[in-house]
């Protein structure tokens, strides 16, 4: 390989943060914590293994994701529970929060309103950091598994794929056709995925996630949400997914609601303020 003189001294250049972290508006997680103490159960949903399943969650109340029964990884959707064209932008949310998301990170939505839909505020998994490996957990780098990439890699037709998972369960949420729901199912975040890229290949690898019955991950919604979760094929994603050969377990959804008057002067974030009127 051919490489110029320069080639260590162009490598050796710093890098620098993308987007500073410090310039973020900050969540109030005190005011949050305040809240869920009081908070009551009003829904819960029960995700059978290799489904998917819908929750409606209003702005200023609380969705709780749990491992119940195994080690199970989810893929979550989120849309704005009013208009679906706004939905979770994982690509952004991994430019401002990094791969993998934990507590006091925001779930964002996608253009033109780029705005925290979620803020995450209690992960039990938030222990495990990044491993020797380069793997964490709640990754926003993998995109969902679907029968098209099944088709391409294997040949196969497989059905309860994520990306399939969630098109039904979102067609059954709208009563919409398949063909217009599976328009709006998008990137993911994996909840409870343990995943990271190779040191020596920068290839995406999964391995078993360390979740336990018990655990869960819980987000404080922004902005009215619909939240469709499908308990992917893959199980705790240690070997394979886009099959059934991995022992699948359920997942469970609740919403809470806040006690009156114990969020303060919380107020939902506004759609974004860039000024399109000097052009885009
Ligand atoms: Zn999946």
């Amino acid at each position: 390989m051919n490489q110029p003189q320069d080639a260590a001294t162009r490598r050796a250049v710093k890098p620098v943060i993308c987007y500073p972290p410090e310039t973020l508006p900050e969540p109030d997680l005190s005011l949050y914590a305040a809240a869920r103490e009081t908070a009551e159960k009003i829904d819960e949903v029960l995700v059978a293994p290799r489904e998917a399943a819908s929750i409606k969650v209003p702005a200023g109340h609380f969705l709780k994701m749990s491992s119940v029964e195994g080690s199970q990884v989810g893929d979550l959707n989120l849309f704005n529970l009013h208009d679906l064209s706004e939905r979770f932008y994982s690509g952004k949310t991994r430019a401002l929060h990094g791969t993998h998301v934990t507590t006091g990170d925001r779930l964002w939505s996608s253009f033109p309103t780029l705005r925290p839909m979620a803020t995450v505020t209690t992960d039990t998994l938030d222990w495990y950091g990044i491993d020797e490996f380069g793997g964490s957990v709640h990754d926003v780098i993998g995109t969902r598994c679907d029968p098209y990439t099944g088709k391409v890699l294997s040949g196969t037709d497989y059905h309860h794929c994520c990306h399939s998972n969630l098109t039904r369960a979102l067609a059954d949420a709208r009563k919409l056709p398949l063909e217009e729901s599976e328009r709006h199912v998008h990137d993911v975040l994996n909840v409870f995925m343990c995943t990271g890229f190779t040191r020596d290949t920068g290839q995406y690898f999964m391995k078993a996630s360390p979740v336990r019955p018990g655990d869960y991950l819980e987000l404080f919604a922004e902005i009215d949400l619909l939240a469709v979760l499908s308990a992917c094929p893959g199980g705790d994603c240690s070997s394979e997914h886009t099959s059934d050969v991995a022992a699948c377990h359920p997942l469970l959804m609740e919403v809470f609601r806040p006690g009156d008057g114990t969020l303060g002067n919380w107020s939902q974030p506004a759609v974004n303020g860039y000024d399109r009127s000097h052009g885009r």
